[in-house]
């Protein structure tokens, strides 16, 4: 790993944050959990489709600029220290769109990637049910062959921005009388046809972050498949291995969200209290072995080294130690942080989402599974 920039990378650096310095917008927009926030951020997507900076490390020809992971990770460090909005189709550009660069066919790159990079198409994930979170195999919304038709029919839950999102990726048993991890479809559905009922759910602040989705006799083509019949359960891991890898939340979210705090703490914390200082360092050098974790990481992927179920110990490591950033900016303001409104809010706010990073993209639990399985290779509990 060379942690030194090349020229070709300090100049790209140096492109992206005067395209961003030009382009953020001055004011943070309103939260893309509401209607106006989405409509708003979709625009920004497209400019910075227009840029060609919504998904740098894809391929030219679907709208990506051909970028290294070296360059997205710089890009990534650049958006943060910008204050630039957040991505309202992560679910499209981060993880479906890198799964069907993967499974997809030809047909299926040329028709769902340049939409996405654009945001003119934004994408839900319909994979959780009421009784299928962590034991996803456990699904039941089902998908039935009629000619060159599915015909779906169930019920999804917690699909994240899926209240105005366009698209959904879902998966759907499609042989029942198969193991449970052998029968599943990964399926691609448009969210406004006939038969389909999204119902908004409202989070702990009061915003619809999530949606249920119920497909009723719901018709798609087979063309919709994503990679081989009853094989989703492999596709829907290659997406969940981005989820949990270094796509969907990059170290510069981190190190943005510790400089803040250490600005913080200079302007408002007690200097005597060593306690907090000790624990503002802490944090701090947490963000940046995970700066460094993930450059060591990219660097093996570069050399052909794919991620493999140590995506899971990356996932642990960045929610909880999101929630640790949060916890001690609560520490700081005190009773000052129950006041939801000025330069607090974005604390308050920011601290209740991190709550939920040890949950989504796979439970902690479900990881610290995994890691004791497949990387220790521990013998299974009694
Ligand atoms: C902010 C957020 C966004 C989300 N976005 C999406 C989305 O866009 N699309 C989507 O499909 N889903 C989404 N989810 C859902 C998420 O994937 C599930 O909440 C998660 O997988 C857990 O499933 P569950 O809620 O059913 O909890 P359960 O699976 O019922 O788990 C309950 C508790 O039991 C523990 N547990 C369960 N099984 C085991 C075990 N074998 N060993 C040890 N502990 C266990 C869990 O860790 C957890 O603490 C989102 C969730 C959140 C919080």
């Amino acid at each position: 790993m060379d942690l030194n920039e090349t020229s070709e990378e300090s100049a790209f650096r140096a492109e992206a944050r005067a395209w961003l310095e030009a382009n953020v917008p001055a004011s943070p927009l309103p939260s893309f959990d509401t209607e106006e926030g989405f409509a708003q951020h979709r625009v920004w997507e497209k400019k910075l489709y227009e840029g060609g900076w919504s998904a740098v490390s894809w391929p030219v020809e679907y709208g990506g600029r051909n970028a290294d992971y070296i360059k997205w990770l710089i890009f990534e460090e650049e958006y943060y220290r910008a204050g630039a909005p957040g991505r309202v189709n992560q679910n499209g550009i981060f993880l479906l769109g890198p799964t069907i660069m993967e499974v997809g066919t030809e047909e299926q790159k040329a028709k769902f990637l340049p939409s996405m990079a654009s945001s003119e198409i934004v994408w839900g994930q319909a994979w959780s049910e009421p009784n299928a979170g962590s034991d996803l195999a456990g699904i039941r919304s089902k998908a039935t062959r009629d000619g060159d038709d599915w015909i779906l029919n169930g019920q999804k839950i917690w699909a994240s921005r899926a209240v105005w999102a366009d698209w959904c990726f879902g998966i759907f048993r499609t042989d029942p009388t198969a193991d449970r991890h052998r029968g599943l479809t990964f399926i691609l559905c448009p969210l406004d046809l006939p038969g389909i009922t999204v119902r908004p759910i409202a989070q702990l602040d009061g915003d619809t972050g999530f949606a249920e989705i119920f497909f009723d006799d719901v018709r798609v083509p087979v063309a919709n498949t994503l990679g081989e019949e009853n094989k989703g359960w492999n596709v829907a891991m290659a997406t969940a291995g981005f989820e949990r890898g270094v796509s969907l939340r990059s170290p510069a979210r981190f190190s943005e969200a510790v400089n803040r705090l250490i600005h913080l703490w200079r302007t408002y914390a007690d200097p005597t209290d060593t306690a907090l200082s000790d624990a503002v360092t802490d944090v701090w050098m947490q963000a940046e072995g995970y700066r460094l974790h993930t450059y060591q990481t990219v660097t093996g992927m570069l050399e052909g080294r794919p991620i493999g179920a140590e995506a899971s110990l990356n996932k642990i490591f960045w929610s909880e130690m999101d929630v640790r950033i949060h916890e001690i900016a609560l520490q700081i303001l005190g009773p000052e942080a129950e006041r939801m409104e000025g330069p607090f809010e974005r604390w308050v706010d920011g601290f209740l989402f991190s709550l939920s990073g040890p949950i989504y993209a796979g439970t902690n639990e479900i990881q610290r599974n995994i890691i004791a399985d497949r990387v220790l290779q521990l013998p299974k509990g009694m």
